[in-house]
């Protein structure tokens, strides 16, 4: 390639305000991407190049666990997404958009609707079973906060895998070949990732593990265990946790006491003169979808994890009450308790498991200015649930060894899901077993963010001066950037000619810098571009010497001309 026939806008620019991470500021720098509006970005062709490369090892993997490729449309009709629901479930993140017919469609965020349409109609018997298909393809989602360029887009490329089997050891075989290849993926993309088990989300299904990419810029929380191997995503994560009653502590009377202007747990613990976890905080929810209200009670020294309540009261969405809703019901913030409680609504009453067996709590008396002392569950409340709703904190005990946790933060790069059933009841996708019997298909989803990949390694190889990176191995743009020192030199343009059509002949992907520009901007380019050996065609061309660097050893050597491509054939050995 000729850099003066390419397009690699780089650009000196300096990268303000909105850009806040490193990998994208390079990107831009380095002319790789170009916004054309929030979370909508052109590839252009260096990105271009690097992106279809991690497809192809992407490719190459999944066709090594016998996953094939396909392509399904971006623009799926609504009713195709009203039969599993989703169509609602999915809520403001799902690009949607009418025809001229006022049809409803959307653009995919996933495609579990049409794959499983098309086994449903073609697979028949067990006979034809496993099938597991991907596609490389667009992917659309109204995110609420795209940012960090390509990390969280609203349009952005995706690799989403899907497997039909007739049993659940099939499927468990099948998802297992997936985490390797998955593993293989990010190993042969330079990207150093960390896998946790995660939450199935909107999803649905029953097991699923994410793949993470340590960055300070992550936004998933991860935590982990430096003693066994315990690791799991926030949202999911488990601790062991002590119930902090006293030694022989008895049970004693409830008794309501003046609390007045005391509305946090803080005012609380410092007026009884205890420590937070002795007390019980309460916190109000609604669920939209059928006006349920909930009541949740935790350990006043911790946080709901929502997730986790989602899952024990089986509900696809919580909000928390406003203040003019909390009033409405009769109930005044600050002092509400399970003790007494009184609302204009039924609310169902959720307690987390420490606090069922926390003896002589306090808690809101529902009252202005009141609290009870002595609240014991069993006696003075019970709850519809049960469960551990909390989030876990840093430095709580690790639930395997009870060890302390640790936490990092981690840029989701690839998940995947056993769904089970879920999408092929839904749509009645069935096969017939060896006696005849119609069965379910049992499934499985795989998706790994190849745009997200690209930033994530970005992020990780940027140098600390964020002025230069060196891509992967495998990732290579090109196989070497040869450079003219002086272009007005016709001895070195012209060795320089000679180097670009031999190197070309013998199949190694060059990008020839032949551009009229000074040689200090074509190097500055050049460590924006990411190629790892480097040509420089200078001095010494009469001489038909050259000099070659390996940028990731700062090795730096001599060569004769002739010599080049033997030397390279054996490096790229
Ligand atoms: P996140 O929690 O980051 O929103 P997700 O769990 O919703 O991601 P999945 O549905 O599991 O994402 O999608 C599979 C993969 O697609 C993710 O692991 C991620 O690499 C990529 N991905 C998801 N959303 C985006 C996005 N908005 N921009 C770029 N890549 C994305
Ligand atoms: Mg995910």
């Amino acid at each position: 390639m000729i850099q003066s026939r390419f397009f690699i806008p780089t650009t000196k620019m300096v990268i303000t305000d909105d850009v806040v991470c490193k990998s994208l500021s390079l990107m831009l720098k380095a002319g790789m991407i170009k916004q054309v509006a929030a979370g909508i970005y052109s590839y252009l062709p260096l990105a271009n190049i690097i992106l279809d490369k991690i497809a192809q090892i992407t490719r190459e993997e999944m066709n090594n666990i016998n996953s094939y490729e396909l392509k399904m449309p971006i623009l799926q009709p609504q009713e195709i997404w009203e039969k599993t629901g989703r169509w609602q479930k999915y809520g403001p993140e799902l690009m949607r958009l009418k025809d001229r017919h006022e049809r409803g469609f959307c653009l995919q965020p996933t495609s579990e609707e049409i794959i499983t349409l098309i086994i449903k109609d073609h697979v028949k018997s067990w006979r034809s079973l496993p099938l597991s298909l991907f596609q490389v393809q667009t992917k659309f989602r109204d995110e609420a906060r795209p940012r960090f360029g390509l990390m969280r887009g609203r349009e952005f490329i995706m690799k989403d895998a899907y497997s039909f089997h007739s049993n659940t050891d099939d499927l468990d075989k099948h998802y297992r070949e997936m985490e390797k290849a998955y593993e293989n993926i990010f190993k042969r993309c330079g990207l150093k990732t960390i896998k946790v088990n995660a939450d199935n989300g909107a999803i649905g299904g029953s097991e699923s593990i994410e793949f993470m990419s340590i960055s300070e810029i992550g936004e998933d929380t991860l935590v982990y265990c430096n003693k066994c191997n315990y690791q799991a995503n926030l949202e999911t994560a488990v601790a062991k946790y002590d119930v902090f009653n006293k030694g022989n502590e008895k049970i004693e009377d409830l008794t309501l006491l003046d609390t007045p202007n005391m509305t946090s747990i803080a005012d609380l613990a410092n007026y009884f003169k205890i420590n937070p976890h002795r007390t019980a905080k309460y916190i109000t929810y609604i669920d939209d979808a059928n006006d349920n209200y909930y009541l949740v009670v935790i350990p006043g020294n911790y946080d709901i994890n929502e997730t986790k309540l989602l899952n024990l009261v089986n509900a696809q969405t919580l909000r928390l009450l406003t203040d003019e809703e909390i009033a409405e019901q009769g109930l005044v913030k600050g002092y509400i308790g399970a003790v007494n409680f009184e609302a204009k609504n039924d609310f169902i009453i959720v307690a987390d498991d420490v606090i069922v067996n926390l003896l002589n709590h306090t808690a809101g008396a529902n009252e202005l200015d009141k609290h009870y002392i002595y609240v014991n569950y069993g006696r003075d409340y019970q709850a519809d649930f049960v469960g551990d709703i909390k989030e876990v904190h840093e430095n709580d005990k690790c639930p395997i060894c009870k060890n302390k946790l640790s936490f990092d933060k981690g840029i989701e790069v690839g998940q995947i899901f056993k769904l089970g059933t879920v999408y092929t009841e839904a749509l009645h996708c069935t096969y017939l077993d060896q006696n005849q019997k119609e069965q379910f298909m049992h499934m499985g989803c795989y998706g790994i963010g190849i745009s997200r990949i690209l930033m994530a390694i970005m992020e990780n190889r940027a140098s600390d001066d964020n002025k230069s990176i060196i891509f992967p191995k495998e990732l290579q743009p090109f196989d070497v950037h040869l450079l003219v020192v002086d272009t007005k030199k016709e001895e070195q343009l012209k060795l320089a000619n000679d180097l670009y059509n031999s190197l070309k002949l013998n199949g190694i992907d060059v990008l020839f810098d032949d551009r009229h520009e000074r040689i200090g901007s074509k190097f500055a380019d050049s460590d924006l571009i990411g190629i790892n050996i480097r040509i420089i065609v200078g001095k010494k061309a009469n001489d038909n010497m050259v000099e070659l660097v390996k940028r990731d050893s700062n090795e730096k050597i001599e060569i004769n001309s002739n010599e080049i491509i033997t030397y390279l054939k054996d490096l790229f050995k």
